[in-house]
């Protein structure tokens, strides 16, 4: 029975960490004797980041390297890796080595024993601001509500069986969030504490922006949350507007009519703003729907090097 084990490296930027990733995981590999496959997938790296991977392709025939035509995120990357992926089981890490390759091993060792997801759970948050931890907390609290796992230590560092695999790629929309959506799919699952390394060299691809967004996009994906929101706004606009109503007409019954200008142009403000950004909500599933149904592809690879297909 094959038993190959496929690790996904999604790579950005990552020139100077690529040959080193490659030699301490097949070390690992060879010393723990699992056969098995490094699957790199170039996400539109503006630096040497492909030629690494097609130097590491010639010195080792356990590589293989998808190009992308441009940069499609992490997420897309993934996508690519998994679709690529010929092993028993599939093994998602970050190429900069953050997340120990020793935990594989312990991942892998848990697979032939007979689960089918093995999730990375992160034993410490690494190091982080308390400013971007408070956003994480926020974040993760409402993905974990919205999907019902805990969310708050998850992370992309994952093994999955050929199973779960088809299944994940099986999904239909373009927008994916493989940390949440691996524990969606369902399946035999356990979990693995793994301590966050440090980076050794290259840097984070986070700004503050791009995690802005993640967290948008992914929440978006998730949770109808900010839509019931404004239906809650609505609804207390409501309340307000019907004690306001009885207290004016009752005022105008009384003779004692509201001189209130003040008050009409701080309503208006209010509601307007509170209108538009509901409509703002609205729009943005609007447009995420509207991205779903283009069906443009995930990513376009432009070059593979290593596959069977090749
Ligand atoms: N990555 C990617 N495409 C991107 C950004 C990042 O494939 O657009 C990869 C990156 O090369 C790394 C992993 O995703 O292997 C995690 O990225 P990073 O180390 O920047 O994130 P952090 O560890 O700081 O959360
Ligand atoms: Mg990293």
């Amino acid at each position: 029975m094959d038993k190959t084990l496929s690790i996904v490296l999604p790579s950005y930027n990552e020139e100077q960490m690529i040959e080193k990733t490659t030699e301490t995981i097949s070390d690992i590999m060879e010393r723990e004797r699992i056969p098995y496959e490094l699957i790199f997938v170039n996400d539109g790296s503006k630096d040497g980041t492909w030629d690494k991977i097609l130097e590491q392709k010639e010195k080792n025939t356990h590589v293989k390297g998808v190009c992308f035509s441009r940069n499609f995120g992490k997420e897309s990357a993934i996508s690519a890796g998994l679709d690529q992926a010929a092993g028993a089981c599939v093994a998602v890490m970050d190429c900069d080595l953050q997340h120990p390759p020793e935990t594989l091993v312990t991942m892998y060792r848990l697979w032939e024993s007979g689960f089918q997801v093995i999730e990375g759970i992160k034993a410490s948050r690494g190091k982080e601001s308390p400013i971007y931890k408070m956003f994480a907390k926020t974040f993760y609290k409402i993905i974990s509500n919205a999907t019902g796992i805990d969310m708050s230590r998850a992370s992309d560092f994952k093994l999955l069986d050929r199973q779960v695999v088809d299944e994940y790629l099986k999904l239909p929309e373009r927008n994916v969030f493989f940390r949440a959506l691996s524990s969606w799919v369902g399946f035999k699952t356990t979990y693995v504490e793994f301590d966050v390394q440090k980076r050794e060299a290259g840097e984070s691809k986070w700004s503050f922006k791009s995690l802005v967004k993640y967290a948008v996009n992914n929440i978006s994906a998730f949770s109808a949350a900010p839509m019931q929101i404004v239906t809650f706004f609505g609804f207390i606009f409501f309340l307000v507007a019907v004690v306001l109503g009885i207290q004016s007409l009752y005022m105008y019954f009384s003779g004692h009519a509201v001189e209130g200008f003040t008050t009409v142009i701080l309503l208006l403000l209010f509601v307007g703003s509170v209108l538009m950004f509901s409509l703002g909500v609205i729009g943005y599933y609007i447009s995420k729907i509207y991205e779903e149904v283009k069906m443009r592809p995930r990513y376009i690879i432009s070059e593979i090097v290593g596959s069977d297909e090749e």
